[in-house]
């Protein structure tokens, strides 16, 4: 049986991305990291795609854990792969650099940056060996562009892109695609506390998206329509940069 794991997977862009890639036929392993309730719901709304749906409980930037916790699961089961992986998990602690604490910085890094890296290094030999695989990183318009309030974040999102360009020239002779999507704003518990009112004006299409508008270009990274394109950043903002 061939597996989508998607970091994060327990709210708001990682849950519609495991009910996207449910629909189009994948099993789905959901990490998260401390919401239980959350991640029994998306298993339940999986497994009513009629798929398979297991939980992953691991903090991305506990390097130990995550490896520990992923080479449990690959033993125990040996007939099966983890042949997509989404890279979602995420936070942000927004502020000032002159007001930015160590821990802000250290934080945001630690889970954006080095968890893409503890995770993706854990499943890379598998996909190697089998000569089959997807990855796709969810990053941001901030990793892009820059954001002011947002230096600890657009640093983590910027290394991310580049570190899909360089994996994706790595692998892409074992038949392994990496690429990106980058958000603008999108509606979720991360957004929360911003006022949609004081931004969509600045934004061409005048809202923000949604989780399932997200969804789909992950979707689409991870089927065959895509079957030629890797090293890329996909954009998903409602035209507010390009
Ligand atoms: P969200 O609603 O806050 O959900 C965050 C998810 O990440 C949750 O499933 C959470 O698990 C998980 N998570 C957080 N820290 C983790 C850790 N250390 N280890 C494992 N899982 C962890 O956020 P979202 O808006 O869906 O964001 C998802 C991704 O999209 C993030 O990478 C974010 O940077 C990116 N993004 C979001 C926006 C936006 O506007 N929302 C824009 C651009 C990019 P628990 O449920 O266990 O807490």
């Amino acid at each position: 049986m061939k597996y989508a794991l998607v970091t994060g997977g327990s709210r708001g862009i990682g849950r519609a991305i495991c009910l996207k890639l449910a629909k189009m036929g994948h099993h789905i392993l959901i990490n998260y990291t401390s919401n239980e309730d959350a991640a029994l719901e998306t298993k339940k709304l999986v497994e009513a795609e009629g798929v398979s749906a297991g939980l992953l409980k691991f903090d991305v930037s506990n390097r130990s854990e995550t490896r520990t916790t992923i080479e449990s699961w690959i033993e125990v089961n040996p007939d099966s792969q983890i042949n997509v992986l989404i890279n979602n998990a995420g936070i942000k602690k927004d502020n000032l650099l002159m007001w930015m604490e160590d821990s802000e910085w250290d934080q945001v890094l630690d889970i954006s940056l080095t968890g893409f890296y503890n995770v993706t290094k854990a499943i890379v030999p598998e996909m190697m060996k089998a000569k089959d695989g997807n990855i796709v990183n969810v990053v941001s318009l901030s990793g892009l562009k820059g954001l002011p309030g947002q230096t600890n974040y657009s640093a983590a999102k910027a290394g991310v892109i580049g570190a899909t360009k360089a994996l994706a020239q790595e692998v892409a002779r074992r038949k392994i695609r990496v690429n990106a999507v980058a958000p603008g704003f999108i509606k979720t518990d991360m957004t929360d506390a911003i006022n949609e009112k004081d931004f969509t004006s600045l934004i061409p299409m005048r809202r923000f998206g949604t989780a399932e508008e997200v969804a789909g270009a992950v979707g689409f990274l991870v089927s065959p329509d895509s079957s030629y394109i890797t090293g890329e950043v996909i954009s998903i903002n409602g035209g507010l940069y390009s």
